[in-house]
């Protein structure tokens, strides 16, 4: 099929991707010029695990461009995968998807033949509405008879993502057109995995429930893991033994700095903000926040208790700035809240990541970057753990004091420790 896919972010470059290797002749739109040249050079614009080799070996079945209603025009599906950023108070923008709606309603004007659009990006419940009003409005069609709409929300994991798309545990299909669900159902013939046909708004709330469940399961350990460092308990263990109830499961249960990312603070913030509007108090969502917006501090304070609050002038490593491994996103990285706060107490920051050093450059273009993981360690004299780098295990500390804030150096890996080490919940 020929399908369009507008953002190229994350989420659209994977899903165009993996759709070339379903056997699907893709479009990729973006507006940003930059992404569009490195794509249509056969690489990825960002680094995630494995994407580089797909793209290349999709190449001749993705073309990248900015013109989105060429790319419209010549396509029979399109999906929306543009950004749906919130403010800090949790407010969601949607201005991306009605501006992507406008220019495809305006497409729509002039291609008679029926046109299907799917929203991939995450928008709360009632924005599909929305967006076929757009569309109906500006293109003067009727939905469903001569376009068709559906919410197709997606659950990859940054890092994994590229196994994710041809692993997927369901395939969430939201729409009132049963036409829109068989065309997807062919989209995806390919990859093995159930189908759960919804309404719009069920499929739009899926995927901020699952969100919100997730970061509360990591918020949950990072209590557990906060009580367990005052009694002296190794919450590692116990996250192993809770894991074992089929109940409850082992996964995202490790207790560290807290979640970050493009994903989890900000659906939960516009889960929270939402119903605050909407006249419900979600003191469990407020809590998954505050826990979690603590949780960098509690690294902070181990360290200025091993410095006896004499920060001022000390040599810091920090390893790791991406909010998790096998990625180069620094968005709403708790990396980053640490390096804010130690620049307060004016530390002499070394700072190495093996992917997101360049994103960082933008924001602390002043930091001292070091080509190594342990020319930071030589220069330091206490070692902050913050990204999940498999590699940082394989290091030498010496005597170093090293505090662990994403359990690098789980359970398994204890004996790799060096003597002075000290996990932030374990
Ligand atoms: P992103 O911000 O990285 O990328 C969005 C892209 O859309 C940008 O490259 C931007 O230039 C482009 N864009 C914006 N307006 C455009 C327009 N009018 N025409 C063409 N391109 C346009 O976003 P992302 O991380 O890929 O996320 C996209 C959506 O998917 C969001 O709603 C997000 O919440 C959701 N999501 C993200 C993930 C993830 O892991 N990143 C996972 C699941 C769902």
């Amino acid at each position: 099929m020929k399908i369009s896919v507008i953002g190229a972010g994350y989420v659209g470059v994977v899903l165009s991707a993996g759709l070339a290797r379903l056997g699907h002749d893709i479009i990729l739109v973006d507006i940003n010029e930059e992404k569009v040249k490195t794509l249509n050079e056969g690489k990825a614009p960002f680094y995630e695990k494995g994407l580089d080799e797909l793209i290349s070996e999709v190449k001749d079945k993705v073309k990248a461009t900015t013109d989105l209603k060429e790319a419209v025009k010549a396509t029979e599906l399109t999906f929306i995968c543009v950004g749906t950023p919130s403010r800090k108070e949790g407010y969601m923008h949607i201005e991306q998807i009605k501006e992507a709606c406008l220019e495809i309603g305006l497409t729509l004007l002039r291609k008679p033949e029926k046109h299907y659009v799917v929203i991939k990006s995450t928008v709360l419940p009632g924005t599909s509405e929305e967006c076929i009003k757009i569309i109906s409005e500006v293109s003067g069609k009727k939905f469903p008879s001569e376009f068709s709409f559906a919410m197709n929300p997606e659950f990859l994991r940054e890092g994994n993502a590229v196994y994710d798309f041809f692993n997927q545990d369901r395939i969430v299909i939201g729409s009132t057109d049963k036409e829109i669900v068989e065309k997807l159902r062919e989209v995806y013939k390919g990859i093995e995995s159930p189908i759960l046909e919804t309404k719009f708004r069920d499929a739009e709330m899926i995927k901020y429930a699952n969100n919100a469940f997730l970061a509360t399961k990591i918020s949950f350990i990072n209590e557990i893991g906060n009580i367990c460092k005052k009694l002296g308990v190794d919450t590692n263990i116990v996250a192993k033994g809770i894991g074992m109830d089929f109940r409850i499961n082992p996964h995202f249960f490790k207790s560290g700095i807290g979640f970050g990312g493009s994903c989890f603070p900000k659906d939960v913030s516009a889960l929270a903000y939402k119903a605050t509007e909407k006249g419900y108090a979600p003191r469990l969502l407020n809590a998954v926040l505050d826990i979690n917006r603590d949780q960098p501090m509690k690294l902070l304070t181990i360290m200025d208790n091993k410095l006896n609050g004499d920060i001022k002038g000390k040599n810091i490593a920090i390893l790791g700035l991406a909010f998790k491994a096998d990625t180069d996103d620094v968005r709403e990285s708790p990396s980053l809240q640490i390096i804010k706060e130690l620049l307060l107490e004016q530390a002499n920051l070394h700072v190495y990541d093996p992917s997101a050093m360049e994103s960082v450059k933008k924001i602390f273009p002043h930091l001292n970057y070091t080509s190594t993981a342990q020319e930071a360690i030589d220069n330091s004299e206490i070692v902050l753990l913050l990204t999940e780098w498999p590699e940082f295990t394989e290091l030498n500390y010496g005597d170093k004091h090293v505090i662990d804030g994403k359990n690098v150096f789980d359970t398994d890996k204890a004996h790799l420790r060096s003597k002075n080490y000290e996990g932030i919940c374990w």
